[in-house]
C-alpha cells in the first residue's frame, strides 16, 4: 500500500496519479483513470515504435511471482520492464520456490520486497492479492486471483476495443463461455459498467455469471442479457469476447466435460456478425475459436496481447511514479 516515506528514491514523483498504489481490482479505477491510463499506454507504444526500448525504470526491479501458470500475463510483465530499462526476479514455479516448505504470502512478499520495487502476483485463491498488498509496503499488482480478478487483462481488454472500434459507448458487448469462473470477464464486466454499453452474457446454465457481479451490473444499470445461446445476438454484437471454459476450476471431469464444447466460434458463426466488430479471447484458447477464424480481419486477439504490453508498461510507469 501507499508508504509514508520520509524520502523518495532519485526521480520518483510523489504526486504523479497511482506513485506506490496497488492494482488489486478494476474497482479502483474511475473513467478519468482510463483515459490517464491510456493516455500513458499510448506514450509507451509510440516510444516503443520510436526506440524500442527506453530507460524510464532503471534501477527498478519487478518480482514476478506467479503460483499458477502463464504464458502472457508473466512474459508481457517481463517485456513491459525491460523495454523501460527495469529488471525482473521470474518466480514461476513456486514448487521450486520457500512456498513449497510452506511459507505464508505474507511473508513471501515482504521478503521479495527487500529486493524489488513492485511485485507482480498471481494466486490461486480470490483475494491473495488484497491479502499481499495488506502487508507488503511496494505496489502489489493482482496477475489473477484464482476465479476473482484480473484487472490488469481488463484494462488492456478495454485499451483493445478503444483502438479497435474508436469508441466504448454505444456497443453491446457479448461475453461468452465460462463465465462463472473466468476471472477476465468478471473484471471487464465490471470496468465496462462504467461506459453506456449492452451486455450480452451467453454461457452453458451452470457456468452463468456470479450473482453478485450481475448484481453490481443491476446496482449500474448496465443492460444487461443472460442468454444460453448466441444465435439470437452475433448480430448486434460489436465485441464478442470469448473465454475457455476453466478446466482447472472444475471439481469433477464429468462435469467439464459436459461443457467444454459448449461454444465454438467459427466462420459460419461470423457470418452472421457485423463487417465492423472484433473478436476477442484473453488466451490461452483451446477448442472454443477455431483456427478458421484466425485469419479474419475481426480477430482481435493477438493484436489483444500487444495493446496489453502497452498498458503494463503504463501501468508499472505509473505505480512506480514515473508517468
Ligand atoms: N489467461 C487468462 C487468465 O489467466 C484466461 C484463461 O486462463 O483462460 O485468466
Amino acid at each position: 500500500m501507499t508508504p509514508e516515506r520520509s524520502h523518495l528514491p532519485f526521480g520518483d514523483q510523489r504526486d504523479a496519479p497511482f506513485y506506490g498504489h496497488d492494482i488489486v481490482s478494476v474497482r479502483q479505477f474511475t473513467v478519468a483513470d482510463l483515459d490517464y491510463t491510456f493516455e500513458v499506454a499510448h506514450e509507451m507504444q509510440a516510444m516503443v515504435a520510436r526506440v524500442g526500448a527506453f530507460d524510464l525504470l532503471k534501477g527498478k526491479i519487478l518480482a514476478n511471482l506467479f503460483y499458477e501458470p502463464s504464458t502472457r500475463t508473466s512474459s508481457s510483465f517481463t517485456a513491459a520492464m525491460e523495454r523501460l530499462g527495469g529488471s525482473v526476479i521470474p518466480i514461476n514455479e513456486v514448487k521450486y520456490s520457500s512456498v513449497s516448505k510452506g511459507e505464508s504470502l505474507p511473508d513471501t512478499v515482504r521478503s521479495l520486497e527487500r529486493y524489488a520495487d513492485v511485485i507482480v502476483l498471481r494466486h490461486p485463491e480470490v483475494g491473495a492479492s488484497a491479502l499481499a498488498a495488506q502487508y507488503a509496503s511496494k505496489p502489489i499488482i493482482n496477475a489473477g486471483d484464482g476465479v476473482g480478478e484480473h484487472p490488469t487483462q481488463a484494462l488492456l481488454d478495454l485499451f483493445t476495443i478503444r483502438e479497435e472500434l474508436g469508441v466504448v459507448d454505444g456497443l453491446t458487448v457479448t461475453m461468452v463461455g465460462d463465465l462463472k469462473y473466468g476471472r477476465t470477464v468478471h473484471s471487464l464486466s465490471r470496468l465496462l459498467s462504467l461506459f453506456d454499453i449492452s451486455l450480452n452474457l451467453v454461457s452453458p446454465d451452470i457456468l452463468q455469471m456470479p450473482a453478485e457481479i450481475l448484481g453490481e451490473l443491476e446496482a449500474s444499470k448496465t443492460p444487461t442479457t443472460v442468454l444460453g445461446t448466441l444465435g439470437g445476438v452475433i448480430g448486434d454484437t460489436d465485441v464478442l469476447y470469448v473465454t475457455r471454459v476453466q478446466k482447472e476450476r472444475f471439481s469433477d471431469e464429468a462435469s467439464y466435460e459436459a461443457v467444454k464444447g459448449a461454444f465454438v466460434i467459427t466462420p459460419e458463426t461470423l457470418s452472421a456478425a457485423k463487417e465492423r466488430m472484433i473478436v476477442m479471447h484473453p488466451l490461452p484458447r483451446v477448442t472454443e475459436i477455431a483456427m478458421e477464424v484466425d485469419d479474419d480481419p475481426r480477430a482481435a486477439y493477438f493484436r489483444q496481447m500487444e495493446y496489453g504490453m502497452y498498458v503494463r508498461m503504463a501501468l508499472l510507469a505509473m505505480v512506480l511514479g514515473k508517468a
